[in-house]
């Protein structure tokens, strides 16, 4: 059998591959900019006559951001607003190099723990991450929408994640911004301080209401298959609230059998009311 093997030419002969571009056009004129850990995804929209950012990752990648911008054309000035999702650091990060000329607003319930420096809320702190201080311009609400001409946004509060949470829709091309609300497949964020649960279920079940054709989360895949992760999504929250149950009553039993093995074997048990 004739010996394929490269010739010793073709062995040394380096292909260099062109990097893979981390800019993405996803629709005409929206942008997704691909977040790097721990940072998570921005989005830009190019509106007929304001651009604007959706998140800003965080701020150790400001640079990143700053080329990734550079790839349709915009300088950091040329971002006239931004809109965070929510109050967590690898959202919100790299905003304060914005604020100079971009308006920057948030749901008013992140807005207020931003401008305090919430920092038991935001974990910047915690994870170590650096950042300036800045203030939300303008306090949004559910239902307030954004003119971009070609583009519109509504504002849809989807509080669960955190409480300040978020979604953005674009009702004419079926496009829905979602930040940690739902990512593609359904899955959901943890309940972060702030958040809870209950407010979680309800906020998938509004956004199964609206007509989407593609799901824009804040970190991982695009998704368009929006139809079936919505539902797994309500069953995913449905479920995080049933586990509760199922926690606190399996925790109930055994800690009355920790106290029942406690006097038995004369530990001390903190006194407690009588329980039924
Ligand atoms: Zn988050």
């Amino acid at each position: 059998m004739k010996d394929k093997r490269p010739g010793p030419r073709a062995q040394t002969k380096v292909e260099v591959q062109p990097e893979p571009s981390n800019v993405v056009e996803l629709v005409p004129g929206i942008y997704q900019l691909r977040g790097e850990k721990p940072g998570s995804h921005v989005y830009l929209i190019k509106g007929a006559t304001k651009n604007v950012l959706i998140d800003t990752g965080v701020a150790v990648k400001f640079s990143v951001l700053k080329r990734q911008l550079a790839e349709p054309g915009l300088r950091i000035r040329d971002v006239n607003l931004i809109i965070l999702t929510h109050e967590h650091y690898d959202h919100i990060g790299a905003t304060a190099f914005f604020h100079r000329t971009a308006v920057v607003a948030a749901h008013r319930l992140a807005a207020n723990k931003l401008e305090l420096q919430d920092e038991f809320v935001t974990f910047r702190k915690y994870r170590d991450q650096p950042g300036k201080p800045f203030w939300v311009d303008v306090w949004l609400e559910d239902g307030s929408m954004i003119d971009l001409g070609n583009y519109e946004l509504q504002v849809i509060h989807t509080p669960g994640h955190t409480s300040g949470c978020i979604c953005l829709y674009e009702p004419r091309a079926g496009l829905l911004f979602t930040g940690d609300t739902v990512f593609a497949g359904g899955t959901l964020s943890e309940i972060a301080v702030g958040g809870n649960v209950s407010d979680y279920v309800n906020s998938v079940r509004r956004l199964s209401n609206l007509k989407i054709r593609q799901i824009y989360p804040g970190h991982g895949k695009v998704s368009s298959t929006p139809d079936e992760d919505l539902p797994k999504a309500i069953v995913y929250a449905q479920t995080m609230l049933d586990d509760c149950k199922t926690f606190f009553e399996a925790f109930i039993k055994t800690r009355r059998l920790q106290d029942k093995l406690g006097s038995a074997f004369g530990y001390w048990t903190q006194p407690r009311d009588k329980e039924k």
